[in-house]
């Protein structure tokens, strides 16, 4: 990949991080999760609107460094309207690719984090959004989930 596709994909991901999209909170949510990466600092609440199977609004809170913050921006645009299930493949979709080994399913701009693979720290800080994300689809209505990057599976229960 050419440095100028490099530079474009920076340049993505800088201005979400300067303007992030849905970047509010939701008085009603359906669910909503806490997301930490503790290596990095980053913090962030993922809201979600649930009518019946799709997610009908998608928002986000927090601080932390532009890659957890524009993949963060880009997640809430790209799963918003979808059903659970497309939203669940995308995140396994772009789990594939910041891991490095993409899928090749389609994640629109969310290509621009590719290049997070080349760096281990950062891939947590890529991802943080989408784990909370799937953990405020597996909470039940009216409830709030958490998750951090340095526990094992989908996130503490109840912790
Ligand atoms: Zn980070």
């Amino acid at each position: 990949m050419s440095a100028e596709l490099d530079e474009l994909y920076q340049s993505v991901i800088l201005d979400h991080n300067r303007r992030p999209k849905n970047f509010r909170e939701m008085e009603d949510a359906t669910v909503k999760a806490d997301g930490v990466n503790p290596l990095c600092g980053d913090q962030l609440t993922v809201w979600i609107k649930l009518d019946g199977d799709q997610l009908t609004d998608v928002s986000f809170r927090g601080q932390g460094c532009a890659i957890s913050k524009a993949s963060a921006s880009m997640m809430t645009q790209i799963i918003k309207g979808k059903s659970r299930a497309e939203a669940e493949q995308l995140f396994g979709d772009v789990h594939a690719l910041i891991t490095g080994h993409p899928t090749g399913g389609d994640v629109g701009p969310l290509k621009a984090l590719g290049g997070v693979s080349r760096f281990p720290l950062r891939v947590k800080c890529a991802s943080l959004a989408w784990h909370a994300m799937k953990s405020a689809l597996a909470a039940r209505p009216g409830d709030s989930a958490a998750v951090s990057t340095e526990a094992d599976g989908p996130g503490p229960e109840g912790a």
